[in-house]
């Protein structure tokens, strides 16, 4: 069933509900059965009674009341607002929930999610996982609440290794929540979030199970119809994609998972600003056309790596020689498998999100090859992040996950030789030659030669 463009969600923002000011908000848009660039391009409505294509900021932080005790649709900007509002029905409509509730950050909803379980509870998560969820289940949670959480790696092909895995791990206490992240960083293996979900049902149907979907976004991937019970986004990435709003949200179709969130998000108050969720709207109109532009660079990229001899491993789930290569095309959207433009996939592969990493020609315990390749990047940007217009670059081993222990973090693939990238909507050519000068100024000569035959 395809959801209107503002979801059930809209069902709070009563179309004609005028704020104080005097203008009427956009009109939620009420059609059904629209598909996911114009969910996209339509989430928002002209306004009246000017006309306005594009929706008014609503900055105002309390609403006049008729009467006490009679409220119109919004009382005061932390429990909702008009740009904050259309915001969360449109998120809900593009990965086909019911609601989305929207956060200060992706952590702030990560947050709201492991606030779920009880004192002395236990999460199970998969072991690549973001490192800023990772500190949360190993600095905050385990010493306020005494939850614990068990680190699992789910992204075996063998269907039985995972369940049996999965099983194992939940058995090891009270669990509540499964936290998958799909694809993972910086490693970009996948989990199988239908064969979790079932397995993790079948154990227990209480257990809730989550998907951090942000390095997919609602184009690539929508969890809750593979069987997970809420997606978080971290919208500063893709979601918002220009790089200038930090925002979080939790979807679901889940009315208790909903109340859960929404009290939280009212309650402990880590709410976006009506300007961040106007920012989040404009970004979101080009969801579509920036996903598949993504996937195409990335593809493209990605292959040249391959045959480029300072390039020692090109990690892209979209390449056939991606072990999650089967579940990229199993797991894949429908919508956005439509769209691929090779011929052939099994040959040509995938065009899946924007996120490669690749390892160089060099010791993995040496950061300086990396480091010195970085510096020497005139188009691709040496920044943290990802998701953006812009080609983003770093070194994992130093800037997100230095604090692994060096056995741990080498026994994870993440040596000082592993980069990750953040393809942009630049022309692919020049992302080539801006690689290929670093890497011949790093690599070339004499010293890269003798790094290459050591190999
Ligand atoms: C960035 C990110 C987060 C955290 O989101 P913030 O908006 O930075 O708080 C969570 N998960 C993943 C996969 C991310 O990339």
């Amino acid at each position: 069933m395809a959801p209107s463009i503002n979801g059930t969600a809209g069902a709070t923002i009563t179309a004609g509900e005028a704020p104080s000011n005097g203008a009427t908000m956009a009109e939620p848009n009420t059609h059904n059965a629209l598909r996911f660039d114009t969910l996209a391009t339509h989430n928002t409505e002209p306004e009246a009674p000017t006309g306005a294509i594009v929706p008014s900021i609503c900055l105002a932080t309390a609403f006049q009341q008729e009467e006490v005790g009679v409220a119109g649709g919004h009382t005061y900007t932390r429990f909702g607002n008009p740009n904050r509002n259309s915001l969360e029905a449109n998120l809900a409509a593009l990965e086909g929930a019911k609601t989305a509730i929207c956060f200060s950050s992706g952590t702030a909803v990560t947050t709201a999610l492991v606030n779920m379980v009880p004192r002395g509870g236990h999460i199970v998560s998969v072991s690549s996982v973001y490192g800023g969820t990772h500190k949360i289940f190993t600095q905050i949670i385990n010493k306020t609440n005494e939850i614990g959480t068990t680190f699992v790696d789910l992204s075996h092909k063998d269907e039985n290794v995972v369940a049996q895995r999965l099983e194992e791990a939940i058995g090891k206490g009270q669990t509540k929540l499964v936290w998958l992240e799909t694809p993972t960083n910086p490693d970009l293996s996948l989990v199988d979030i239908a064969l979790v979900s079932r397995v993790a049902k079948r154990i227990d149907p209480s257990i809730v199970v989550v998907v951090d979907s942000t390095f997919a976004s609602p184009w690539f991937q929508n969890p809750l119809s593979l069987g997970a019970d809420v997606v978080m986004h971290s919208l500063t990435k893709y979601l918002n994609g220009h790089s200038d709003v930090l925002m979080g949200a939790a979807v679901t179709s889940s009315d208790d998972l909903a109340t859960h969130l929404r009290l939280h998000q009212a309650a402990l108050g880590a709410v976006p600003s009506p300007f961040d969720c106007w920012l989040a709207m404009r970004g979101i109109k080009t969801l579509g056309v920036r996903m598949r532009e993504h996937g195409r660079n990335a593809l493209k990229l990605a292959k040249w790596m391959q045959a480029h001899p300072y390039i020692k491993d090109v990690i892209y789930p979209g390449l056939p020689e991606h072990p999650s290569f089967d579940l990229v095309a199993k797991q894949i959207s429908p919508k956005a498998m439509q769209a691929q433009q090779p011929r052939n996939i099994a040959q040509d592969g995938i065009e899946y999100s924007g996120m490669l990493s690749f390892r160089l020609n060099c010791d993995a315990t040496d950061k300086e090859p990396g480091a010195a390749l970085l510096k020497r990047l005139e188009v691709i940007t040496l920044a943290l992040s990802l998701g953006g217009v812009e080609s983003l670059i770093e070194q994992p081993s130093t800037m997100t996950h230095w604090m692994v222990p060096e056995a741990e973090r080498l026994q994870l693939g993440i040596g000082h030789d592993l980069i990750r990238l953040s393809v942009g909507l630049e022309d692919v050519e020049d992302l080539m030659e801006d690689l290929d000068r670093a890497l011949q100024a790093v690599f070339g000569g004499a010293a890269g030669k003798k790094m290459k035959m050591s190999a």
